[in-house]
């Protein structure tokens, strides 16, 4: 037996260090410089909550806690070592699926065992059963469906029909009355039929967003996984569940909220589910008419002669990853004296931030590195906007067609540029499905072929020139 007899205070004193290292990891996330810091602080965090609880007096058996802790390594090193970079956000939307669900048997369990050891339940652990339950069946389901759709196991079209906000506000006033019933007359049934709803109503919420509004919805369901994480610390009487929970629910809030406005989306539809769900995805581009296609030469000839270039990197750099090679691109291009940003959008590539990490990673010095709102008027005054493996983030549909899922959406002004070349390997529409009228401007032409080669193949033609 590992438990310590200490004072609880020790253990709140612990569980306070801890809440101040997850504060610390936070705000070192806030800047690629202060990333790796934060992740840092964060880990620290996460060891002295787990060992202080693990040492902790409550802790009678280490069983279960053993096969948790085994079979947990086992799988999470699995995935870790297998998973894709470009496969993270399918993983996060997962994980946060997985939290969901502990919130749902966590609450379970309590009522149960707390019922059979004929413990009594005041109304606030009632309340926090319940909430715990079905903040955590939401998370379950809605999570699923995300992974389904980031996984593109399930169509990223939005899943629309008529009358739907009004069930989904139906089923809320539903589940809500059961749980009220619950807590007023512990008995079991209503507890289910509630966790049954909100699992229905998780399914219902994200089915109908569209994809080029998952981001908003991951970070959304990040931040429930929060919240259910803290009505499960509130239900086990666990005070840093409570202050990582909360801390995490904030976060994912925030960060919806900052998302939201990147995208110029409401957060209100988005907790309702289903915002801009009426516009219809328009089908992947066929063969394209009217698009016009460059070599790499034609591409390098016009580079190497431009005064100012901005490069715009999207979720094919990923793919691609073409970011070492971008690198030696913006070397190259620097000697010869032309000036090269990045421009980035907030939803590019497939997680917050995406782009940031990987340039980082390929050490681009952050001070050329521009978000969107800092560099968009730019566009009009460089000569050439280099698309690598972006589509949607400069799609000026987005702008002008009303019909199009990504109406209303700011965009990375890119055909503003006097010459606009587009990195790709074929026709094919980004991730909301749609095709880009970037593409069938007179400024823009298509460069075809895989990003890392194709900028590869750039700084081979400078080379030689
Ligand atoms: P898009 O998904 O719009 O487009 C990516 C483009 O990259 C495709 O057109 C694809 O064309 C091209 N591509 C793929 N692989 C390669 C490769 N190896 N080499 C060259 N090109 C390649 O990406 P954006 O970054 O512009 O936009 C992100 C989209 O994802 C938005 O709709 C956003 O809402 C959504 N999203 C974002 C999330 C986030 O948190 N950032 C989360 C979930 C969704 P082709 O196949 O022809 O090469």
């Amino acid at each position: 037996m590992l438990a310590l007899n200490l004072s609880p205070d020790v253990f709140a004193l612990v569980y306070l260090v801890a809440t101040v290292f997850f504060i610390l990891g936070l705000k070192g996330l806030s800047s690629p410089r202060t990333a790796l810091k934060g992740n840092r602080n964060a880990m620290i965090g996460m060891l002295l909550a787990v060992l202080a609880t693990l040492v902790h007096p409550d802790v009678q058996d280490y069983t279960w806690i053993l096969a948790g802790l085994g079979l947990g390594a086992v799988v999470g090193i699995a995935v870790a070592l297998r998973i894709q970079m470009t496969a993270m956000p399918q993983l996060v939307a997962a994980l946060h699926s997985f939290v969901g669900l502990a919130a749902v048997f966590i609450a379970a369990g309590t009522f149960y065992g707390h019922s059979a050891s004929g413990q009594e339940m005041d109304t606030a652990i009632l309340i926090e059963i319940a909430a715990g339950s079905f903040i955590g069946a939401i998370t379950f389901t809605g999570s699923l469906v995300a992974f389904g759709k980031l996984q593109e196991l399930l169509s990223s079209n939005p899943l629309v029909f008529k009358g739907q906000h009004w069930l989904n506000l139906l089923l809320g006033v539903a589940m809500l009355g059961f749980a009220a019933q619950f807590a007023i007359t512990l008995d079991p049934l209503p507890f289910w039929i509630m966790t049954g709803i909100a699992l229905l109503l998780g399914f219902l919420l994200v089915l109908p967003i569209g994809g080029a509004d998952m981001p908003v919805v991951v970070s959304m369901l990040n931040s429930y996984s929060g919240w259910a994480a803290a009505a499960t610390g509130f239900t086990l009487n666990n005070h840093l569940l409570i202050t990582t929970g909360a801390l995490v629910g904030s976060s994912g809030a925030i960060l919806s909220y900052i998302m939201c406005k990147a995208m110029n989306r409401s957060i209100v539809s988005v907790i309702l589910g289903g915002f801009g769900g009426e516009a219809s995805a328009q089908a992947a581009a066929g063969p394209a008419k009217g698009i016009k296609s460059a070599s790499v030469e034609d591409a390098a000839f016009m580079l190497e002669n431009s005064g100012k270039v901005i490069i715009v990197p999207g979720y094919g750099m990923a793919v691609a990853q073409a970011q070492h090679a971008m690198k030696e691109l913006v070397h190259t291009l620097g000697k010869k004296g032309v000036e090269v940003k990045f421009a980035i959008h907030p939803v590019a590539g497939r997680m917050p931030g995406h782009m940031n990490v990987l340039l980082a990673e390929s050490d681009i010095p952050y001070d050329i590195v521009f978000e969107m709102e800092d560099i968009n008027s730019d566009f009009s005054g460089c000569d050439v906007a280099l698309v690598v493996g972006a589509n949607d983030v400069v799609n000026p549909a987005a702008k002008t067609d009303k019909s199009s899922p990504l109406y209303g959406m700011p965009i990375l002004d890119a055909y503003k540029a006097k010459q606009v070349f587009v990195i790709k390997r074929s026709m094919k529409a980004g991730y909301a499905g749609v095709d880009n009228a970037l593409f069938y401007h007179d400024n823009c032409s298509l460069v075809f072929g895989d990003a890392k080669a194709v900028c590869e193949n750039l700084v081979k033609t400078f080379e030689a020139s």
